[in-house]
């Protein structure tokens, strides 16, 4: 399996994925041009990909799910609530839209993608984990808290972009409203770099190959802030990529 973020964080969300000949991209919150571009620096183009499956109508994840249909004829995979929910963000038809339900395992030829669903403030929020049969790779954002079973989930994958949102200090003492504040830190927002860090350190058992961290804020959290608390907190068991706000990814393997 190969992945690439393509881009990580409120701006805009965007992940690559190609297993068995299998091609998909993970939410459509970075422009058309943007993303056959970037998918183009990794010789790849965007017209063999299969689907775009969106994770929730959040505008970072759903804002060009409609461009890369009718630009490019991708069929776009989303539950019936993210797309009543998120066409406010997403203009203009998607001529092929496919929906699932929460939970519900899409299949592209030899290769699975389970939905799971998260406690993420979106009206129907999903996370991912893709599987060709032999490895398992979970894209893992925008999760809510630690939910129950995430360890778990995490102790069966292969490598993860995992968020790691925030900086407890950081967003403490940062120039957010109280509100705010308390939407990323709650119940339905953002995992912090600590929350993130723990979840990584209980897996221990040496079967990750690479954590990518995701969806970093750009005003509570730096890259190296986050790295520095995963290397503190569960060590460096395996490489941690940092997967950034602006620009792709290196092209991450899973062997
Ligand atoms: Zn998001
Ligand atoms: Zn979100």
């Amino acid at each position: 399996m190969i992945c690439c973020s393509l881009n990580s964080g409120s701006n805009g969300n965007c992940i690559y994925l190609e297993a068995e000949g299998v091609k998909l991209l993970f939410d459509a919150g970075i422009s058309g041009k943007r993303t056959a571009e970037r998918l183009a620096t990794c010789g790849r183009d965007v017209r063999d990909v299969q689907a775009v499956i969106i994770s929730h109508d959040h505008v970072d994840h759903i804002r060009c799910a409609g461009i890369l249909n009718r630009k490019f004829g991708l069929p776009v995979y989303m539950t019936r609530q993210t797309y009543l929910a998120g066409r406010r963000y997403a203009p203009g038809p998607i001529y092929d839209l496919r929906h699932f339900r929460p939970g519900e395992a899409l299949t592209f030829a030899s290769v699975t993608v389970q939905t799971v669903r998260t406690p993420h403030d979106g009206a129907e929020p999903v996370a991912f984990v893709i599987s060709d049969g032999y490895r398992r790779v979970g894209i893992l954002t925008d999760l809510g808290h630690v939910f129950r079973g995430l360890g778990e989930l995490l102790r069966k994958l292969d490598a993860v972009f995992l968020e790691s949102n925030y900086d407890p200090q950081m967003l403490a003492s940062g120039p957010y409203s109280q509100y705010l504040k308390r939407r990323i830190a709650g119940e339905g927002g953002h995992l912090s770099n600590v929350e993130s860090a723990e979840l990584v350190a209980g897996v221990g058992n040496g079967r990750l190959q690479w954590v990518a961290l995701s969806h970093l804020s750009q005003v509570n959290n730096t890259p190296e802030l986050a790295r520095r608390t995963h290397l503190e907190i569960a060590g460096g068991g395996c490489p941690i990529h940092v997967a950034g706000r602006h620009g792709p990814s290196e092209l991450l393997r899973v062997e």
